[in-house]
């Protein structure tokens, strides 16, 4: 660190992202990628016209795109908020409504944490239960910023929609932030919830159910006037943060949605035989309604396990938090890399 560094970001702890090597041929399953690669329309909407555009800058309203996403889930282009990655989205929302704190579980995404330091947002993490499951009555009343990931990470488990709906209605003062990351594997949306509650926000990211990590595209769903504000933070840090590229594939994503639910259904049927698998071999396996397993070996502790696999070639991902340490978290991968990861 240098001496220039300002102060207030001299005890922040970075985001770690999972480890990218390049030493030897790994199968890869500790980011939560897609096995699966774009849909061939997809591949083919880059073209040599569209890159000689490149000079020019891209649309800042992602008009095109917004219009698209929001026939997706049934609402107006002003309810959608496009961004670089979920993580920028997540990243607006801490900014413009953590000044009365934020409430985030223990177990959760570990960059909320981050966010939270990053904007000097106060945060409290509220314990999951002994069952890693969200207790619902710890959110009720708490007139402060609520993010939820669900279904939940590393865990993959999923909340009711009855008691995140009991969330928002009783936090009427303050945002409700759902991160649907992993939703399209299993879990229930709450998109419809936005047109009834003015405090929710729905953030879903390109980098999981639509196999474009690469891309960097995520999107919030909400009341117009939430999508106004975090558009000012966006015009006021960088207008132009979704490429012409990035666009141009994404909106040829929306159009091959069914290819995109196909391949969801996919890893939701491989998911369930490797967790049977697993079980069978001695595993604790989280029920998972994600693309990973959070799964505990009988007999060796979760490090053990995961230097274990990554000397044999397959990288899952372990977190060192005690509650969780003897768990990894393993991404569901193609058929063919889930029977290697069982030998
Ligand atoms: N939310 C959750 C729960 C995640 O696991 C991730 C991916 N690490 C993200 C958001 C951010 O994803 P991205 O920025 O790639 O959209």
């Amino acid at each position: 660190m240098s001496r220039f560094f300002a102060e207030r970001y001299q005890q922040m702890d970075a985001y770690v992202p999972g480890e990218q090597p390049k030493d030897m041929e790994y199968i890869k399953l500790n980011t939560n990628e897609s096995p699966y690669p774009p849909a061939p329309s997809v591949v083919g909407a880059v073209t040599a016209e569209r890159i000689e555009l490149l000079r020019l800058y891209p649309d800042p309203t992602c008009g095109v795109l917004r219009a698209k996403l929001a026939g997706l889930c049934g609402y107006d282009a002003e309810n959608i908020f496009v961004t670089n990655g979920s993580d920028d989205a997540l990243n607006f929302i801490f900014m413009a409504y953590g000044s009365k704190g934020a409430i985030f579980p223990d177990i959760t995404y570990g960059f909320y944490k981050v966010f939270a330091q990053l904007n000097g947002v106060f945060y409290r993490e509220i314990p999951l239960r002994e069952d890693f499951t969200i207790d619902p009555d710890e959110y009720m009343e708490q007139n402060r910023l609520i993010l939820i990931a669900n279904p939940n990470a590393p865990t993959g488990m999923s909340m009711d929609m009855g008691a995140i709906e009991d969330i928002i209605r009783s936090n009427p003062n303050s945002i409700v932030a759902i991160d649907e990351a992993y939703v399209d594997f299993g879990g229930q949306s709450c998109a419809p919830l936005v047109a009834k509650y003015d405090n929710l926000l729905v953030v879903r990211t390109y980098s999981k159910s639509r196999n474009m990590a690469g891309g960097r595209l995520g999107y919030a769903i909400g009341n117009v006037k939430l999508i106004q504000d975090l558009e000012k933070l966006k015009y006021s840090t960088n207008p132009y943060c979704i490429n012409r590229l990035t666009m141009l594939l994404a909106e040829a994503t929306v159009d091959a949605d069914q290819y995109y639910l196909d391949c969801c259904k996919e890893v939701a049927r491989t998911r369930v035989w490797t967790a049977q698998a697993l079980t069978e071999l001695g595993f604790k396996v989280l029920p998972s309604d994600a693309n990973f397993l959070f799964a505990k070996a009988a007999k060796i502790g979760g490090k053990e396990l995961y230097m274990a696999l990554k000397v044999r070639g397959v990288l899952v991902r372990h977190f060192g938090n005690p509650r969780i340490a003897d768990y990894v978290r393993i991404t569901v991968g193609t058929a063919q890399q889930m029977e290697r990861l069982l030998r």
